[in-house]
């Protein structure tokens, strides 16, 4: 019986051991995230969203995927994002330690806070990407601040706030709140890989050493994926880079079972090589699709009144001096140049834009707000014809001058004859 009792009481000693082990270990732990942001596509004056004076400063990382684990196994034991200040707050708990200190990893992922996309840097095929140790430290029960982290080792990073304004600037339509980054309407007979978020692969580089994941600058929307090709240029040129491969993404997830997407086979007009340019003739089809995917980029870069809004064509500044182009210059002669990408780009962009101008007996006095322009793109209605969705066809193309910036104008509400009279109508097109 004595025997009994001293058993009991080491049970009950036991007990008070394994109800601290359930207990577990948890605990709070707290920062912030800075990167030394180097985008180089940047815009001076008023109304912009990304001032050049930001270039080469310590900025937040904002809305990135931060991860505390278990450093002995990497074991998650808690996420949470950035804030636009780049704040993180991660709840962390260890079910299967005792209530001790645990040394834990801090990491990071270039995967969106909204799960909206997502960038795979030195991409393999499977589109898998790893996370990065930014810190490692003992904790224990109780709130940790960890302090502010200055991260500079990263180039993608660079990508990850171009994609972050363009998201910024979307979630602002209820249409590409409800659609962007989460449809993928793969058509029938079509193999696609689509996955949700969209897969932006900065730098397709296989670091298996096979062939690059993707070459050039492209967009896909049945697969979900933009391409910032294999050179650094996709690190560092913002407004031609993500934002305008994630400006042709916005078009497909405003009409997102349209059956075709950008597959010209005959890009440029006369152009073997199928390459298009700001100021090349292109088929009206893409001049159209390169325009508005500008658009969306320009729109996130600028707000209405800007006063000095640009488009730029490389890793640089935005200034004449680097051959860039500037949103309200005056279109010059439209009978060589009617269907360059650079009119419909400016022609979309004085919708938008609070500017009033007069020019060709005509006064621009409409200004639109980023949802105007992808409910008018979901109003074309299904079909291949003239003014209609799938124009001009898929997979058979059989009018490279259909679905052009004229039939947007056909679904865009109030008229926007002025803005087009002003920059130059696309002739041919239909
Ligand atoms: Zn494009």
């Amino acid at each position: 019986m004595l025997k009994s009792i001293l058993r009991l009481g080491v049970v009950i000693a036991l007990c008070g051991g394994a109800y601290s082990s359930a207990e577990a270990s948890n605990g709070i732990v707290t920062g912030k995230m800075r990167t030394k942001l180097k985008l180089e596509n940047c815009g001076s004056g008023t109304g912009v969203k990304y001032p050049c004076g930001l270039y080469g400063t310590w900025q937040p990382v904002r809305q990135i995927m931060i991860r505390v684990v278990r450093a002995s196994d990497n074991f998650e034991l808690g996420r949470s994002y950035t804030d636009n200040g780049g704040n993180y707050t991660v709840f962390w708990t260890d079910n299967t330690g005792s209530p001790t200190n645990v040394t834990v990893n801090i990491q990071m992922r270039t995967e969106h806070g909204d799960g909206r996309f997502k960038i795979v840097p030195y991409a393999t095929s499977s589109g898998a990407w790893t996370w990065t140790v930014i810190n490692r430290i003992a904790v224990h029960h109780g709130t940790l601040p960890m302090g502010q982290i200055d991260w500079d080792l990263d180039p993608h990073l660079n990508v990850w706030e171009a994609a972050v304004l363009e998201w910024d600037s979307l979630r602002t339509s209820a249409l590409m709140w409800n659609s962007y980054g989460l449809a993928t309407g793969c058509p029938s007979g079509v193999t696609c890989n689509g996955t949700a978020p969209l897969v932006i692969f900065d730098k397709g580089q296989n670091t298996a050493g096979g062939p690059p994941v993707c070459t050039g600058g492209w967009a896909n929307g049945w697969n979900n994926q933009v391409c910032l090709g294999d050179t650094n240029i996709g690190h560092y040129a913002n407004q031609g880079g993500a934002m305008h491969e994630m400006g042709h993404i916005a078009e497909y997830c405003s009409n997102a079972s349209r059956t075709r997407y950008d597959n010209l086979a005959n890009y440029g007009l006369n152009d073997p090589s199928n390459q298009h340019g700001y100021n090349t003739a292109e088929w009206a089809s893409a001049q159209y699709s390169e325009a508005i995917a500008d658009h969306f980029a320009n729109m996130a870069l600028y707000q209405q009144d800007a006063s000095d809004p640009w488009v730029c064509t490389a890793t640089h500044a935005c200034t004449a001096a680097n051959g860039d182009f500037s949103l309200e210059a005056a279109s010059g002669d439209c009978g060589l140049q009617n269907k360059w990408q650079i009119n419909a780009t400016r022609y979309f962009w004085d919708i938008y834009d609070s500017h009033m101008d007069s020019a060709e007996g005509t006064t621009d006095n409409l200004q639109a707000v980023v949802g105007n322009f992808c409910d008018a793109i979901a109003s074309f209605p299904i079909g291949t014809g003239n003014g209609q969705r799938d124009e001009p066809g898929w997979p058979t193309i059989n009018d490279l001058d259909g679905h052009a910036t004229t039939d947007f104008a056909g679904h865009y509400s109030p008229s926007t004859f002025a803005q087009m009279q002003m920059n130059c109508w696309p002739q041919g097109a239909d």
